[in-house]
């Protein structure tokens, strides 16, 4: 597979450290409100990465954490006359849950910022130790001219940054505000003001700044070189840069080997924001639409291109994936209806579906293609829909089923059909179970329980009897 890198800007060969695993941290969201779906498109398009590199058969450490100290946090804590900690549970939770209607699966590790300030205060420590950082009234600067490789990410020339800063620089001398040897150096702790969180440390009450959090969780859950480090272009400068030199002055080796930036999500053109108030969260848009429309939408571009939101690329996602669960379906009745006197799966068939399992692993090796590879997906879709009207048996139309599903799966999409039941066969078993219990045979009560809910159906036992519900 290859991977564009920022770092070398250029697509290259992806090798993992270790044979066989690879280990990735995306930048996970600041959780002080709903997430929107500009949050949403790390989230799916790497959840991609990882579901394809499992495909291919690696062993992925995901790693992605939360940030829940953030001024925005406690603005927001404020404002409501709660704790921080309140907010930023409730909107993990609230994410979450969006996580999984979007079909991401949860991290191997999601950390969270605020339990793990002893590591974070380590890692100061040895900075200034190794005299890459100093402390000034209670707060702690990276040192940027001791790390020489910094601006290696953005593409950035150090004096280039400096001279951007001058006016800044010398308003800042004249008024005697400015405590840092250097402008461009950054914060790693920075001491509590009235109404904040804080927690001790040898330079005073404080709190660790935001950049420090994803060197020292990625370092600890994932150790050593990452293989991948991933999040928003809007995060390579200076967020990404200053992982680098934290991480890389502290440990003294390679940080990430790549690093891979989804491009924005747009409204009208203009990324989605907070601040900008051009935004939708995804509990809005999941109102209208089914999540899983959304998450087509975000894999019918490339990651890497800008993607604009409207209703009718939505419209347009919806009919698209209504065409695959269609083809699913269709082929799902051909397999329930145990047709044997059609057209077998033989050697010409296996090859033309392996030839679409190819292009789609193609676009896939591509940098992540999903919109070739969706292509791939509707060739496919196309082939299995013309051989169903023809004729096919129900081998063949598993066959079809099967890799369909498979594919799909890969982008986290479910095109899986689920099994019809009537209210009467659900009574008949609730009934059977009900009997089965009685006989302590609780075996075949838990079987039933679970046929159940593979088909949908929430069993409840109340005082008043059995109750259920379709999910
Ligand atoms: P934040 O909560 O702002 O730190 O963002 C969490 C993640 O969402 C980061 O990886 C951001 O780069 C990403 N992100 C935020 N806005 C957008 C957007 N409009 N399009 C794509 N990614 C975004
Ligand atoms: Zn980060």
């Amino acid at each position: 597979m290859r991977v564009f890198n920022t770092l070398t800007r250029q697509k290259e060969e992806f090798k993992t450290v270790q044979e066989g695993k690879a280990g990735i941290y995306v930048c996970g969201p600041t959780v002080y409100d709903f997430i929107h779906i500009g949050n949403a498109r790390p989230m799916i398009v790497f959840d991609t990465l990882r579901r394809y590199l499992e495909y291919k058969g690696l062993e992925v450490n995901y790693v992605s954490n939360f940030t829940d100290v953030d001024d925005k946090i406690i603005k927001r804590a404020n404002e409501m006359g709660v704790d921080s900690t309140e907010i930023s549970e409730k909107y993990i939770a609230e994410c979450k849950k969006d996580m999984e209607a979007l079909n991401v699966r949860p991290a191997t590790t999601h950390p969270q910022a605020t339990k793990e300030i002893p590591d974070m205060i380590k890692m100061i420590e040895d900075l200034i130790e190794m005299g890459h950082a100093y402390e000034k009234n209670g707060t702690v600067y990276f040192r940027v001219r001791s790390f020489k490789d910094y601006g290696k990410l953005s593409h950035k020339n150090i004096d280039d940054l400096e001279s951007g800063h001058r006016d800044e620089k010398h308003a800042l001398k004249v008024s005697g505000e400015s405590e840092k040897e250097d402008p461009l150096d950054f914060v790693l702790w920075k001491p509590k003001k009235e109404g904040e969180p804080f927690w001790q440390s040898p330079w005073g009450e404080g709190r660790p700044g935001w950049h420090l959090e994803c060197s020292v969780m990625s370092k600890k859950y994932i150790g050593g070189t990452l293989d991948i480090h991933a999040g928003g272009e809007d995060l390579i400068f200076p967020h990404h840069e200053n992982e680098i030199a934290q991480s890389e002055a502290a440990n003294g080796t390679t940080f990430a080997n790549y690093w891979m930036h989804n491009g924005f999500l747009k409204i009208d053109n203009v990324k989605m924001s907070k601040s900008l108030g051009n935004f939708f969260t995804v509990r809005d848009i999941c109102k209208k639409y089914d999540p899983q429309v959304l998450r087509f939408f975000m894999l019918t571009a490339q990651y890497r291109s800008p993607l604009n939101f409207s209703d009718d690329l939505m419209e347009a996602a919806k009919t698209g994936l209504l065409r695959i669960t269609n083809s699913a379906k269709s082929l799902k009745d051909i397999i329930n209806s145990n047709v044997s006197d059609k057209a077998v799966y033989d050697e010409e068939a296996a090859k033309a579906v392996d030839c679409y399992v190819k292009k789609f692993e193609d676009a896939m090796d591509d940098d992540l293609n999903t919109a070739d590879a969706i292509s791939a997906i509707f060739e496919l879709v196309k082939f299995a829909n013309t051989k169903a009207k023809e004729g096919i048996n129900s081998d063949y139309a598993k066959n079809l089923y099967d890799t369909l599903n498979k594919l799909a799966d890969v982008l986290g999409l479910k095109c899986e059909v689920k099994e019809e039941i009537l209210d009467a066969d659900i009574l008949a078993l609730i009934e059977e179970r009900t009997a089965a219990k009685k006989n302590k045979d609780f075996a075949r009560a838990d079987a039933i329980r679970d046929e159940l809910l593979s088909k949908g159906i929430i069993l409840k036992d109340t005082r008043e009897g059995v109750k259920w519900q379709r999910a």
